[in-house]
């Protein structure tokens, strides 16, 4: 089924082989099977070029199917959402085991289909999502409600937690099985069924977690993969009746329209979306850290995160000396395949459609006058069938051109210069998003008025890109709704409910 790998690849693991020797399939209710229209679609193998995989297409019907076997735990079986809690928190440890078991296989596939370098996904991607279930296993005994307070005499009240339902979780390609768990996990903890729809480019790991959650105990119908299309799969599954919530994480344009596509029956949705986080320099900082940091605040996941720190302002008596610093880091980056004997440190970007995005901001970049101190161009020569982008540093941008507005997703930072304090608030919030901003100084006072000053969800100081399963992470503005992680993950997969009981 796919196309024989560079022989300057790490050979494949037999289970990973044998995985992408078969039409990968769909998941639903606890049984590999494939879509109802017998249609496949490919996913590529970002280094190459070439097919990696063939994978069931899902569709509507496939999605129906789906939400019948998870509605029909949620409402029927009811073993997930009335099974004890320990209970619960066991299966959820074991799956977590379970993936740090098959960590290996699990790194291989979310390398070759998103591109990434395998060194990051075994360090990354999956001990994280590990993590993410270690840390949730732990919430199934604490989902706790209130009791309340009441002025009518002999009237008793309290609530409860419970959870939402049926939840369609709609995930995107740049941490494959990390972004899917930043749902999963929560949303399992507080007894919900799941339908997750991973992106189309990168499905595998998805349907090979499947096979873990049945090892892990889960019962059928808990968990189910539909992969496939956005506009076929995802949609079908935004607009279902029987589908109580969404949780997606992906572009603001997709989510206008999951946001269009779940008024039938008024579902739940929340939202993890893009930004253009700022990231500022004072020249009050410690420099060396701030350009490594700065560096890889914008280059980590080769851009491809929806916090990267896109939009750089450095404080003026320090620019040149931060942009010569960056450029310098810059130039001692590897890129190459992630799966490659000798590891990169950098991959390719996901697909051809994210090349042409990313190389047209660049075009339009320089048409503008801002000037590339270091990358600038797709790189070609043995990388040439990649999608492999150079890591490209702009200056002589102005906050008004494009590439200082919109989200690029790929490693492409404009720096700019400020002079004063005042000054930078106001320019750091001046965007439609609010996901991420970042700052370096070693000024308390500063450091901690900016956190207040700066509108997001995450305030890095001295630091950048550092999430963790217990403290919350979301966006304001146009960066979403909802906050993932920590408790606040149990509420947006929680309804409360209200008990009155009268005993006098
Ligand atoms: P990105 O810009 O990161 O590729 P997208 O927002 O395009 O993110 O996609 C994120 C996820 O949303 C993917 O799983 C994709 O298939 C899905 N998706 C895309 N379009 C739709 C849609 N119209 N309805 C539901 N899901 C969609």
């Amino acid at each position: 089924m796919f196309d024989p790998l560079p022989e300057s690849y790490i050979a494949l693991l037999p289970e990973v082989e044998s995985f992408l020797s078969q039409t990968v399939k769909l998941y639903i209710n606890g049984q590999y099977v494939d879509s109802l229209s017998g249609e496949t679609f490919e996913t590529i193998d970002p280094s190459t070029g070439k097919r990696l995989a063939l994978v069931q297409r899902g569709k509507a019907q496939d999605v129906d199917n789906a939400v019948k076997a998870a509605r029909a735990e949620f409402d029927g079986g009811a073993w997930w959402r009335t099974m004890s809690p320990t209970d619960r928190s066991k299966c959820l440890w074991r799956l977590a085991e379970l993936i740090e078991r098959h960590g290996d296989e699990l790194a291989q596939l979310d390398s070759l289909d998103n591109g990434k370098p395998l060194k990051t996904t075994r360090s990354v991607d999956i001990p994280l999502s590990a993590e993410h279930l270690y840390y949730y296993a732990g919430w199934p005994t604490k989902i706790e409600g209130s009791t309340i307070p009441i002025n009518e005499r002999g009237m008793f009240n309290y609530t409860l937690r419970e959870p939402v339902g049926v939840v369609g979780l709609i995930v995107p390609w740049n941490y494959p099985l990390l972004m899917a768990m930043w749902k999963l996990a929560p949303c399992l903890a507080a007894g919900n069924c799941v339908i997750l729809k991973p992106a189309e480019q990168t499905p595998l790991s998805a349907v090979y977690l499947a096979r873990l959650t049945q090892e892990a105990g889960f019962p059928p119908g808990v968990f189910n993969v539909v992969s496939g299309y956005g506009e076929e799969a995802g949609a079908a599954l935004v607009a279902h009746h029987g589908v109580d919530k969404i949780g997606f994480t992906g572009s603001s344009e997709v989510a206008r329209k999951i946001v269009q596509g779940s008024i039938g029956n008024l579902k739940r949705v929340s939202l993890e979306l893009g930004g253009k986080a700022p990231n500022i320099v004072f020249a009050d900082a410690d420099i060396d850290k701030a350009i490594v940091g700065s560096t890889w605040a914008i280059f980590g996941n080769n851009g491809q995160s929806c916090t990267a720190g896109a939009r750089l302002y450095i404080q003026r008596p320090v620019f040149d000396r931060v942009i010569e610093g960056m450029a310098a880091e810059t130039k001692k980056i590897v890129v190459g395949p992630g799966m490659n004997v000798v590891q990169p440190n950098l991959g390719p970007v996901v697909n051809d459609e994210q090349l042409t995005r990313i190389l047209g901001f660049v075009t339009e970049a320089e048409s503008g006058g801002a000037r590339a101190v270091t990358g600038g161009g797709r790189i070609g020569g043995g990388l040439q069938d990649g999608y492999f982008v150079e890591p490209t540093i702009f200056v002589d941008a102005r906050d008004d051109m494009r590439i200082a507005r919109e989200e690029i997703f790929g490693p492409v930072v404009c720096a700019m210069p400020f002079d004063h304090v005042g000054e930078i608030v106001a320019r750091a919030n001046d965007t439609d998003y609010g996901l991420a901003a970042g700052l370096w100084t070693n000024d308390l006072r500063k450091a901690h008025a900016l956190a207040r000053a700066l509108r997001a969800g995450t305030i890095w100081i001295n630091t950048w890109g550092n999430t963790e399963a217990s403290s919350p992470f979301g966006g304001f503005k146009q960066s979403g709704y909802g906050r993932e992680m920590g408790k606040e993950a149990i509420d947006l997969y929680t309804e409360v409910k209200s008990v009155w009981v009268k005993y006098e």
